[in-house]
């Protein structure tokens, strides 16, 4: 097999392996790109909830980005939970020194539980020192309202939202209606010029555990393929619906999407 184009997720481990990590490289295998991770925070996580955060120090992470950048070379770089400011500060670093392939930001707030996964003193880290390096900032409604103070109901409160968050640095935003009302999850992508709204069949289900994990992988492996944006984000989509459509009930509380649908099963196994 000849090198596959390589992604690499900067991001918390989720114990239960519904999001986090596990999502990003599970996502990254089904989209046919090699995946790397550079682990911000251990996560004691499970259906229920999230029980307990280990942070890594800062200098740890640096290092794991830097590693596999110096021998390896990364085609694109997304990162998820960053967990405080310190960890924020050195991604940035990161980001302007090597060569980190179009750089996809997934601004991680809290668990679909409300666990918290940032430190709340280091949302101005995200946006000050991190938004204006990224290629694609992947907010959903309830990180907007952390972001930017707005709330919004309505796809003309998402497009506003979308200038917001652009005019704080980032080349496109990708705003996710996925928790508004309506028989469509639509979201809307803004590069600062046009909007572009991208809609898919609503699923009613609660097993949605690791989905913006997910889009954001898979627009991430898709830019690593040399998609341009618009395309990637279509694929982003095009998966995390495929994977909403193929979540599962585990454990006690929400389960998570699932990759099955894009593994062969093994011609082995009964
Ligand atoms: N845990 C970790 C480590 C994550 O990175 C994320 C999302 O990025 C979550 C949990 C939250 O996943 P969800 O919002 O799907 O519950």
């Amino acid at each position: 097999m000849t090198r596959p184009p390589v992604a690499l997720t900067i991001a918390g481990s989720d114990s239960g392996g519904g999001a986090g990590i596990q999502a990003d490289l599970k996502t990254f295998l089904g989209c046919h790109v090699h995946g790397m991770s550079a682990i911000t925070a251990v996560t004691a996580q499970s259906s229920t909830g999230v029980a307990g955060i280990h942070e890594l120090p800062a200098s740890d992470v640096a290092e794991q980005i830097d590693v596999v950048v110096a021998d390896i070379g990364v085609d694109a770089t997304k990162t998820g939970m960053l967990a405080n400011a310190d960890i924020i500060n050195a991604v940035a670093d990161a980001a302007a020194r090597l060569s980190l392939g179009p750089f996809v930001i997934d601004p991680v707030c809290a668990s679909q539980h409300g666990d918290p996964l940032l430190r709340p003193e280091a949302i101005t880290a995200l946006i000050e020192t991190l938004f204006p390096l990224a290629d694609l900032v992947t907010p959903n409604l309830g990180e907007v309202r952390v972001l930017t103070g707005l709330v919004v109901d309505s796809l003309d409160g998402m497009r506003a939202a979308a200038q917001a968050l652009h005019d704080l640095g980032p080349r496109w935003v990708l705003v996710k209606g996925g928790h508004l009302d309506g028989a469509d999850a639509i979201d809307v992508l803004y590069d600062g010029t046009d909007f572009i709204e991208l809609s898919a069949k609503r699923r009613e289900t609660p097993h949605t555990h690791g989905t913006g994990d997910t889009l954001a992988a898979a627009t991430t492996a898709a830019l690593a393929r040399g998609a341009d944006m618009v395309t990637a984000v279509r694929a982003g989509k095009a998966y995390v619906t495929a994977a909403v459509d193929d979540s599962f009930a585990l454990g006690k509380g929400l389960g998570p999407v699932g990759h099955f649908w894009r593994v062969r099963p093994d011609e082995t196994s009964s």
